[in-house]
């Protein structure tokens, strides 16, 4: 059911997402009253059986993908690679003696882990939150929170990246090739989480994160890419993430002279994630600012892809607002995407949603990495696709478009979000399932 107040603002409205102004956070943040019809809750459960964790002196991500190849082979199923550190996934019973004994494992476990000192590398926040979230899945956490977690998506969080006009200058220089980026969810996904630290270098340094509040994102990014992993799995594909969380101090790159959330972020986010990506050695030039940062970003996000031999790669640039800081940028807007990606940016508290829905507006804004369109009024106006001549897939329906064009929509990540409902067909086809 729809909100009277949602549609009286915007009805009229014939502006296109870019140019309309944000909604107030809090309208977003409210039920929808669609049924928790359990067929996601179904899959999850299914694929959260057999669940083991592994941690591990790997001299690098390939060794961790070599042994999560060997898993496969033995008839397992490794699922998420955290840090080069920690694996989680399916593991047969009858394979146990051959994971523990695998080249580099040093820890292995099938039920909650109580003491996070026995786990070696616990000073990895990475491995402590993929401890933590191993934990919430087997003692019903998340799906607990699955089945009571319904909201809208982010206002106008998505955008379509500029194109640049200036010649490749080098092999790292992926941007202009990037049109056809990230074309299908499935295969090894690599997936980058930045910290966005300032250091007061312009901007007074007002907000430096928490190892908690870092610890809380970690922890709950994991419900929004395992629910695309079970979603999945259901339709008889497969998601291997590799994932990296960087933060300060331990990974200095991360810092930038700006204050985030004190700045606008719609296609204005170059202003720290120029400086940061320069910090990781990517140093291109273009005469915007912005295509800067895009060509920039798509070269390291390739650098990754190449190492791991990925199908994809996206970042996530997540920016520190903790209370009282605003919840919104200064334009008004939070988490917003570019279209195909090469990022998002995506606050610790976006657009005044709670903690608890962090991993289920990531698993929103990843829908968009691979090309899915919005289904919500009142950005979605058409049952076809929403920017036509974007991406691999360029003349998709959006047939679940909350538009005059389709008088029963059903729920789905891109409309509504209610992890407990399966994905659409149209969102399916549209990320390349
Ligand atoms: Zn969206």
């Amino acid at each position: 059911m729809k909100t009277v107040m949602f549609v009286a603002l915007f009805m009229t409205s014939s502006l296109s997402a870019d140019e309309l102004p944000a909604l107030p956070a809090f309208a977003r943040v409210r039920a929808a009253s669609q049924a928790h019809d359990g067929q996601a809750v179904a899959a999850l459960k299914r694929f959260y059986e057999g669940r083991a964790l592994i941690v591990g002196d790997f001299r690098s991500t390939n060794d961790a993908l070599a042994l999560a190849d060997a898993i496969e082979a033995a008839g397992g199923r490794i699922d998420q690679i955290v840090n080069d550190r920690a694996l989680v996934g399916f593991i047969p019973a009858a394979i146990d003696e051959f994971v523990r004994h695998a080249p580099g494992v040093r820890f292995f476990s099938r039920i909650p882990v109580v003491d996070l000192t026995a786990v070696p590398f616990n000073d990895d926040e990475g491995v402590r939150g993929a401890v933590r979230h191993f934990n919430r899945t087997l003692d019903g956490s998340v799906l607990r929170d699955l089945m009571t977690s319904e909201f809208l998506p982010p206002d106008r969080d998505v955008i379509v990246a500029p194109e640049s006009s200036v010649p490749v200058v080098s092999t790292q220089d992926v941007h202009a090739q990037a049109a056809v980026r990230n074309v299908s969810m499935t295969g090894r996904i690599g997936i980058t989480f930045h910290f966005v630290e300032s250091n007061g270098a312009i901007d007074a340094d007002e907000f430096t994160w928490t190892p908690a509040d870092r610890g809380t994102i970690i922890t709950r990014a994991q419900d929004g890419y395992d629910w695309w992993q079970s979603q999945a799995n259901a339709r008889g594909k497969s998601i291997l993430y590799t994932i990296r969380f960087l933060s300060t101090p331990g990974n200095a790159q991360e810092y930038e002279p700006y204050e985030p959330i004190r700045h606008p972020v719609n296609h204005k986010s170059y202003l720290w994630v120029n400086p940061i990506m320069a910090n990781f050695g990517y140093t291109m030039t273009d005469p915007d600012q912005e295509i800067q940062a895009l060509r920039r970003v798509d070269a390291y996000n390739e650098a990754l892809r190449a190492t791991i031999n990925a199908q994809a790669t996206f970042s996530v640039f997540v920016i520190y607002n903790p209370s009282p800081a605003p919840t919104t940028h200064t334009d008004g807007f939070y988490t917003l995407t570019y279209f195909g990606g090469p990022w998002m940016d995506h606050p610790f508290r976006p657009g005044g949603y709670p903690t608890s829905s962090w991993g289920w507006v990531l698993a929103h804004e990843m829908a968009h990495v691979f090309w899915a369109c919005d289904e919500y009024a009142p950005v979605c106006t058409t049952c076809s696709y929403c920017f036509p001549g974007q991406g691999p897939r360029p003349t998709t329906p959006n047939g679940n478009c909350d538009n005059p064009c389709n008088t029963t929509p059903t729920a789905c990540i891109m409309r509504i979000v209610n992890p407990s409902q399966p994905v659409c067909s149209y969102t399916a086809t549209q990320i390349g399932w």
